[in-house]
């Protein structure tokens, strides 16, 4: 086929990136989605890219940390950003890389915060999600791609080529009980003076972090399993508050801008598989969890090659 015609489910970052690979590809791309961009779980996200770990996935996530690198500016609101990663356990160092230049160098003990044994300072892209989601909107329908705002309640659709890209909505989409939500939230305060970022890992679900983007910072760090309230909650919010101050007191008098939820698409590993129901080929992209946006540009080129191929 010269220039196929494809339906995209979904306009979160899996979506989209999808999306414009099958249009550079040469296809004619419509994305179907229940919401536009702004409020998927996407734009509630991170965007923290790295480090990139020796695993199954370091593929696709060395494919996508070269893309935003190649991006990288502030139109598209992806930047290489400097920070301390920390862990509670004394682990003696982290896991082989996939990325050495990540790396800056191993934390010395009074770099480290109260309770915390182990951390290294790491260069990563960290993406501004509601600047970076408009760029690819941007992008994909300056490139004559359009969006459709309209629930899908089959994959079997007027196209014969579908990508599943639903998230966490692929569970009744694709009648597959393995996925769940993991709720996750960041309360937005105003930058008290910060660079950078810290991310701490407890090997709980209640986690402290922050990470700045210029005038604002998000403090973040849960894991709510099973949680299919997509709404910021106040407990939530007061929780993170309280970890942060903890980590960095310079948060307790800082103005708090907002609040951002969403419902990480959990799964034991990605769906990225091709299926042919009748006469329509559906290509699956969906359960990224904690790393959508790390994982996306590999998994769009993933997908893109499999419904094409
Ligand atoms: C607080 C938080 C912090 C995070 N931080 C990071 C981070 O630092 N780095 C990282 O890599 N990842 C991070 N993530 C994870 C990341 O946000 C997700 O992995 C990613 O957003 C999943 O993208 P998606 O496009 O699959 O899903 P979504 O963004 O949820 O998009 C799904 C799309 O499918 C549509 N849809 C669903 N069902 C239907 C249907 N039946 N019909 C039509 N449309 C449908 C929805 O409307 C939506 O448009 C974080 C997540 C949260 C919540």
């Amino acid at each position: 086929m010269s220039n196929p015609d494809v339906i995209v489910v979904g306009a979160g970052v899996i979506g989209l990136t999808t999306a414009i690979r099958l249009q550079e590809a040469g296809a004619t791309v419509r994305i179907r989605t229940a919401e536009l961009t702004a409020d998927t779980t996407s734009a509630a996200a991170t965007g923290m890219c790295g480090p990139v770990f020796q695993s199954p996935t370091a593929t696709w996530e060395m494919a996508t940390v070269a893309e935003l690198r190649r991006i990288a500016g502030p139109e598209t609101g992806v930047r290489l950003e400097t920070g301390l990663g920390a862990v509670t356990a004394k682990v003696g160092g982290p896991p082989p890389l996939a990325d050495e230049s990540m790396l800056i160098r191993a934390a010395k003990p009074e770099e480290l915060p109260a309770g915390y044994h182990d951390g290294m300072w790491m260069r990563v892209p960290l993406v501004d999600l509601p600047v970076y989601l408009d760029y690819l909107v941007t992008r994909f329908t300056g490139d004559g791609g359009k969006i459709e705002q309209r629930m899908v309640e089959t994959l079997e659709l007027d196209a014969e080529l579908v990508v599943n890209c639903s998230g966490v909505g692929a569970r009744k989409l694709a009648g597959d009980p393995s996925v769940r939500p993991v709720k996750g939230q960041h309360v937005v305060v105003e930058n008290p003076g910060l660079d950078g970022f810290f991310l701490g890992i407890t090997g709980r679900p209640e986690n402290a972090g922050w990470h700045t983007y210029g005038k604002h910072v998000l403090l973040g760090g849960v894991r709510v399993e099973g949680d299919w309230d997509p709404a910021p909650s106040p407990e939530i919010a007061a929780g993170i508050l309280r970890r942060c101050v903890e980590i960095e007191p310079r948060f307790a008098d800082a103005k708090v801008m907002g609040h951002r939820a969403g419902l990480r698409p959990c799964r034991p590993s990605v769906r990225l598989e091709a299926e042919v129901r009748g006469s329509t080929k559906i290509v699956h992209n969906y359960g990224h969890d904690g790393s959508g946006v790390l994982q996306s540009w590999g998994c769009a080129d993933e997908a893109a090659a499999l419904l094409l191929g």
